[in-house]
């Protein structure tokens, strides 16, 4: 009779798990109130100050090597194509539901940001463009101009990221004469890794960044075996000597690592300005 009693019993706990699994993968991406969020702003709680990256004189560009696959060339958004979700995780507990949600079957629209005389341009509120091929360890080189727009500052002077696996985002943003958080400024991993210095050139002028990126590895149950790291150059200029990453971008509390893909396309945010993006190129490592 006991027997019987505790089978049941532990029938009615599998029932009962199996069910808040389903419940769990069926729910919906939340989504913040950013109106009530206005009241306690609970970013600034990441956002630091200080110390502030010391300015220095940068310069360099250069064109692609022989192996390597070309992501813009000056003629056309054949790479790119816009991506399943447009916004970039605000908190964990989104990025999480976006990673679990992410559907290989998905159409995606054309990318659709200004292709124009060599260049292309953000298209202020279309949200993200991804390349249409996925990434994991690379080396990648693009230039970006912010453009000349005086009354802009902090976070909204020529904001835009490039969101490595299009998760790990490398900020972009004018900080030439215009200070923000440090972990938030041009060359930061954003909101983990102050950049050694301030390489930038001023706003209107062409600037570029050679990265070089080891995407995390997780073992087979999802465990993390080893971080992401990355190197950036900016200008020519060592910005971040092989830091490691704490998780994917968030805006709103600390990363922590999710299993994903070993390989995921690359990123570039729109924020709202109209940045410019010219020779882009990878090597997959
Ligand atoms: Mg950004």
């Amino acid at each position: 009779m006991i027997y019987i009693l505790k089978m049941k019993t532990i029938h009615l706990i599998f029932l009962y798990l199996t069910f808040s699994a389903l419940q769990l993968s069926a729910q919906d991406i939340p989504t913040l109130d950013w109106d009530a969020l206005q009241e306690t702003k609970p970013w600034e709680a990441t956002e630091l100050y200080d110390p502030a990256p010391p300015k220095v004189t940068p310069s360099l560009f250069h064109s692609p090597p022989s192996d390597a696959i070309v992501l813009f060339d000056g003629e056309d958004l054949e790479a790119w194509h816009k991506p399943q979700y447009t916004y970039e995780g605000a908190n964990m507990e989104i990025l999480k539901a976006m990673i679990a949600k992410d559907d290989d079957e998905y159409k995606h629209p054309a990318a659709d940001w200004i292709v124009k005389d060599g260049v292309f341009i953000v298209k202020q509120g279309s949200g993200a463009i991804e390349t249409k091929e996925a990434f994991g360890s690379m080396q990648l080189h693009l230039e970006f101009l912010s453009p000349y727009d005086p009354g802009k500052e902090g976070q909204a002077y020529s904001n835009s990221g490039v969101f490595l696996m299009g998760l790990y985002e490398i900020q972009i943003l004018n900080n030439y004469e215009n200070t923000t958080y440090s972990n938030g400024q041009v060359g930061s991993v954003y909101k983990q890794h102050i950049p050694l210095v301030n390489a930038s050139r001023p706003p209107g002028e062409w600037q570029s960044y050679d990265i070089i990126f080891n995407a995390p590895v997780f073992s087979r149950y999802g465990k993390l075996k080893s971080p992401a790291t990355v190197t950036v150059i900016h200008n020519g200029v060592l910005i971040q000597n092989h830091v490691e990453l704490r998780g994917p971008t968030v805006y709103i509390g600390q990363p922590n690592y999710t299993p994903h893909a070993a390989e995921l396309p690359l990123r570039l945010q729109d924020h709202g300005d109209a940045v410019r993006y010219r020779n882009i190129w990878v090597r997959r490592l």
